[in-house]
This record gives C-alpha cells, sequence and structure tokens, in this order.
C-alpha cells in the first residue's frame, strides 16, 4: 500500500466548517439527510455511466444504500454502490468547495447563530455537515471501472486537514464511517435513524438498508428496506405529502430550507414528460453569477441523465429548481444535443409557462407571499421581457413596482391595481426612472401629476430603463415616461389647460428663443409646459432618445 498524506482544506471549508458546527447543532440530523442525497446521487451517476458500459456494475447492478451503526463503537456507516471517487475525485470534493464566489460569500457571515445558519442555507451544507455530530470521519471509495488496488481512504477530524492513503477495495462506491461525538450519540441508535430515514429520505429513488431490530425471540435480524423508495416525481399528486414535496426538494436543490411553492404535472400525448418544479423560498448567494449552475435535474424513463439541464427554463427564472422526467428523449442525450432539440424547445416552452402560471397564481392567491418571492427574485424577473418577448405581457403582470401612491421605496404596486386606480380619462400608464428612490420622487416632473392626483410608478433599480426599452404596453394601456417628449395627459388634461399653454407659448416667445440661442446646441428644443407646478423648468428627452439613466449607463461603460 501506499503512503499515507496529509493535506489542508481549502481555507473556504475550514471556515465553512466552522460555521455549520456553530450555527447547526440544533439541528444536528440533517447530516443523514446529505450523506443519503450524496449516496443517491452517486447511484444515479453510476446507472447512468452504466447505460454506455454495463461492465462498470462488475456483476453488481443492485444500486442501493446500506445503514448501519454500532452503539458500543458509536459510529454510523451509511455505504452505496454508486459511482464512488477516485483519488483525485476526493481530494476536489471532499478537500475544497468549487462554487466561486465563495470566499466573498463566507466573509458575510456575522458569528450570530440565527443570521448565520439562514446564510448557510443560501450554500447548501452537504457533505461537510457530517461533522455536526461527527468528531472523525472515514471515507473509503473506489471508482466504477478502476482497479482493486485504487481505492482511497479519506480521513479527518473536521480541524483543518485531512489524511488520503490508496487503498485495496473489492467494492465499489463509497463507505462513510462516521464517529460519533460524544453529544451526538443518540444517533447510534436504530429506531432513531429509521425514523430519519422516512422523514428525511423516503423517496429518493434507490433502497436504503438497515437491519432489523433483534426481537425477543433471538432471531437473527434481517435486511430490511426502509425507506419507500420510489422516485417522487413518479407518484400521483393526491398520493403526496407536502412534507414529502419539501423534502424532496431539500434532496435536489442541496438547499437547507423549505420552497415557497411547488407544481407537479404529468403530461401525456404529443409530448410525453413528467416535471416536479419548485421556487426556492430565497435566493443564493450567487444568484448573480454567469457560471453559477442552474437547471433542471434531468431523467429520460427514471433514468438520471444530468444536473443543471439549462435548456428547459430561459435565464430568467434561473432560479426555479426541479426534475424534468422525459419519455420522448433518447438516454444517449448529451448537453450538445440538448441544445436544438425540438422536444426539448417544446418542454421549455411548457415548462416556462408552468413557473409563470404558478407565481401569477400565487399572486392572486396570496400577495404576502408573493410579495416574498418578488423580494428574492424580482430583480432577475426583470430581465423577463428582454429575454422572452412571447411572454412578456405574462411576465409584466407579475412585476412590482414603487409608486408614488404609497410613497415608498418597497416595490410592491402591481400593474393590475395601478390599472384599477387610473384617472377617468387616463390612457397611459405612468412612470419615473431615476438612480434612485429618492431622487425619482423629488423629480420636478412629477409635480403636474401629484397635481392631477395621478400616480406615477417610480423605477430606480440599475435594470429598470432597459427593461422598459422592451414593454411598450400592458393589458392595452401604453408606458410613458414622464421625462420623454411632450407630455400627452389624454382626457385628464383639460381645454382649460391645452389653452393655457398655448397662450402661454405665445406671450413668452421671445423667451424661449432667448434661452434656446443662449443654450445653443445643447438642446433640442425649449417649450412652455403644464407638467411643472412648482419648479421652473426641467430637462426632458425626446421620445426616441437615449433614457437619461441609460445614458450614464453607457458612458460608464466608456460608450
Ligand atoms: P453536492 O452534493 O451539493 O455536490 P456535497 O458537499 O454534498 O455537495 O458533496 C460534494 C461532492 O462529493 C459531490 O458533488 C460528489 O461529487 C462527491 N460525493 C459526496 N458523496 C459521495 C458519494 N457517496 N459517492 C460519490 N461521490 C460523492
Ligand atoms: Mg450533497
Amino acid at each position: 500500500e501506499s503512503k499515507k498524506e496529509t493535506l489542508g482544506f481549502q481555507t473556504e471549508v475550514k471556515q465553512l466548517l466552522h460555521l455549520m458546527i456553530h450555527s447547526l447543532y440544533s439541528n444536528k440530523e440533517i447530516f443523514l439527510r446529505e450523506l443519503i442525497s450524496n449516496a443517491s446521487d452517486a447511484a444515479d451517476k453510476m446507472r447512468f455511466a452504466a447505460v454506455k458500459d454495463d461492465g462498470l456494475y462488475e456483476g453488481d447492478s443492485e444500486l442501493q444504500i446500506r445503514l448501519d451503526f454500532d452503539k458500543e463503537a458509536n459510529t454510523i456507516t451509511l455505504a452505496d454502490n454508486g459511482i464512488g471517487m477516485s483519488r483525485e475525485d476526493v481530494v476536489q470534493n471532499l478537500g475544497t468547495i468549487a462554487r466561486s464566489g465563495t470566499a466573498e460569500f463566507l466573509k458575510q457571515l456575522s458569528g450570530d447563530e440565527k443570521k448565520d445558519s439562514k446564510l448557510i442555507g443560501q450554500f447548501g451544507v452537504g457533505f461537510y455537515s457530517a461533522f455536526i455530530v461527527a468528531d472523525k470521519v472515514d471515507v473509503f471509495t473506489r471508482r466504477a471501472g478502476t482497479p482493486v488496488e485504487e481505492g482511497v481512504h479519506w480521513q479527518s477530524a473536521g480541524d483543518g486537514e485531512f489524511t488520503i492513503e490508496q487503498v485495496t477495495r473489492e467494492k465499489r462506491g463509497t463507505e462513510i464511517v462516521i464517529h460519533l461525538k460524544p453529544e451526538a450519540t443518540e444517533f447510534a441508535d436504530g429506531f432513531r435513524l429509521r425514523n430519519l430515514v422516512k422523514k428525511y429520505s423516503d423517496h429518493i429513488s434507490f433502497p436504503v438498508i438497515m437491519k432489523s431490530e433483534p426481537t425477543e425471540e433471538g432471531e437473527e435480524p434481517k435486511d430490511e428496506t426502509v425507506n419507500d423508495a420510489t422516485a417522487l416525481w413518479t407518484l400521483p399528486r393526491t398520493e403526496i405529502k407536502d412534507e414529502e414535496y419539501k423534502e424532496f426538494y431539500k434532496h435536489i436543490a442541496h438547499d437547507f430550507e423549505d420552497p415557497l411553492i411547488w407544481s407537479h404535472n404529468k403530461v401525456e400525448g404529443k409530448l410525453d414528460y413528467t416535471s416536479l418544479l419548485y421556487i426556492p423560498a430565497r435566493a443564493p448567494f450567487d444568484m448573480y453569477n454567469r457560471d453559477a449552475p442552474r437547471g433542471l435535474k434531468l431523467y429520460v424513463q427514471r433514468v438520471f441523465i444530468m444536473d443543471d439541464a439549462e435548456q428547459f427554463l430561459p435565464l430568467y427564472l434561473r432560479f426555479a429548481k426541479g426534475v424534468v422526467d422525459s419519455n420522448d428523449l433518447s438516454l444517449n442525450v448529451s448537453r450538445e444535443i440538448l441544445q436544438n432539440d425540438a422536444t426539448v424547445d417544446s418542454i421549455r416552452t411548457a415548462l416556462t409557462k408552468r413557473v409563470l402560471d404558478m407565481l401569477s397564481k400565487l399572486s392572486k392567491k396570496d400577495a404576502d407571499e408573493y410579495q416574498k418571492f418578488w423580494n428574492e427574485f424580482g430583480a432577475v424577473i426583470k430581465e423577463g421581457p428582454a429575454e422572452d418577448f412571447s411572454n412578456r405581457e405574462k411576465i409584466a403582470g407579475l412585476l412590482r413596482f414603487a409608486s408614488t401612491h404609497t410613497g415608498e421605496s418597497a416595490q410592491n404596486v402591481s400593474l393590475d391595481q395601478y390599472i384599477e386606480r387610473m384617472k377617468e380619462g387616463q390612457s397611459k400608464i405612468y412612470y419615473i426612472t431615476a438612480d434612485n428612490f429618492m431622487a425619482a420622487k423629488s423629480s420636478p416632473h412629477l409635480e403636474v401629476f401629484r397635481k392631477k392626483g395621478i400616480e406615477v410608478l417610480i423605477l430606480s433599480d440599475r435594470i429598470d430603463e432597459w427593461m422598459m426599452g422592451y414593454l411598450n404596453e400592458y393589458n392595452e394601456k401604453q408606458f410613458q415616461d414622464v421625462a420623454r417628449g411632450d407630455l400627452d395627459l389624454g382626457e385628464v388634461e383639460t381645454e382649460e389647460d391645452k389653452k393655457h399653454k398655448e397662450e402661454a407659448a405665445e406671450e413668452h416667445k421671445d423667451l424661449l428663443e432667448r434661452i434656446k440661442t443662449a443654450l445653443t446646441d445643447r438642446v433640442q428644443e425649449v417649450r412652455v409646459t403644464n407638467r411643472l407646478t412648482d419648479s421652473p423648468a426641467c430637462l426632458v428627452t425626446g421620445d426616441f432618445d437615449m433614457g437619461a439613466q441609460m445614458k450614464k449607463i453607457m458612458e460608464a461603460a466608456g460608450q
């Protein structure tokens, strides 16, 4: 056997371990869900690899997870015959965190247990959660298809370093031995473990097997399957409890918190697939990172094909998580094939609609819950009108804005609410854009609207002006930027107002000319307006010119 090597954890791993142990000790039991989830993922990957080469099974094709414990030794052992890991895999997966942005994320941690446990939910806990209950962890593993001498033994006390050595291992797959801390010995118990498996891992696709409890008659213990072991999405909706949907979400999304809502659908006919889509309650820390994983878990005829299949949803719905199981695609489907496949396109169109409808339903049924969604993901939804022109009306219905109606910066006014409050004779939806809420709110452009009691939407997110470039109307009402062109207040503007304007223009003709000459080529036109009540003058943008905010963005980009 080769010699043992000691390696240090990546700094981020050390920080995560520290954080986890201190912020999740009241949630100890989730370590089992995480490890079973990994074992199930490894079995999924094994089955997928065997589609191309069933020699990889080495004669052992019944994929399963074994859970054992030893009360005397205070250990729990979780073994799978999944894909296993090579030495390189082990060093990478159990020594580093590969997600970019992790270091910045970990800097935000405060040391406040409650706050940090929420943050860690955005991150996901994974394998390292074993150290919440363990003072030492052994991992024995061998990757499918590699020689028996190339097994690996990894060991760590979770305190900054781990050892790794090559070992002979007959069985492929991974075996994890948890040496329980004195304060976690309660887990070396058959009844407790059975309960946890039922609670957290009932509907993963593979059996979790335990030895039966000893009986009074002194019978030999037998192997028993503890969980239901049917993939959740394959069951009829009526047979699934909310709790089960929630647990399944945590398994597939690597999330720590309950999802906000979900939608489970079986589609038959021209297309034949099942989808189970979830909206998380909280945005992941790397939502704006272009390389962050996104997309659905893809199965073909119940066989796992890949994680992060991004072709099934548009970018602006990247927060949605879930599973799609198709009966039309081939088991040999690759990412390249997914990119231009008519079936995939049809499923994507349907799933996009499904997510939008699910959100729209939530907004009608429970405004408070919807507001939570908007606060987390609204900025991403705002990318929608540009990316998905065909659904822009639907997306517009989901938008929420700050408004002069509330006068507050919270984005909680829908276009439907705005339309309901429109004045007699008002035909347009008015909005103002600015760098920040206060600047918008105190803009002289709002004076006339205030006077007439007309509501104006206040847009001050960076993306807003760009988004409005893709929205012309909603519910047959045009959008109008109040800082643009000749303000047409429709019938809200009285004959008297108009007459007044014309007379003033006539009366101040000379003054207007003089101002225009003084400003020479810096303005296109100088005119009398009704849009002001207190301020003497304001700048307006032409109907077809770039907006003021957009101009600033372009200038900042050096254009
Ligand atoms: P995640 O599951 O979100 O990827 P984890 O921290 O749970 O993160 O696991 C890290 C990685 O370690 C996994 O992505 C996988 O590659 C590897 N791994 C963990 N457990 C196993 C296992 N039982 N069999 C094979 N690989 C595993
Ligand atoms: Mg995991």
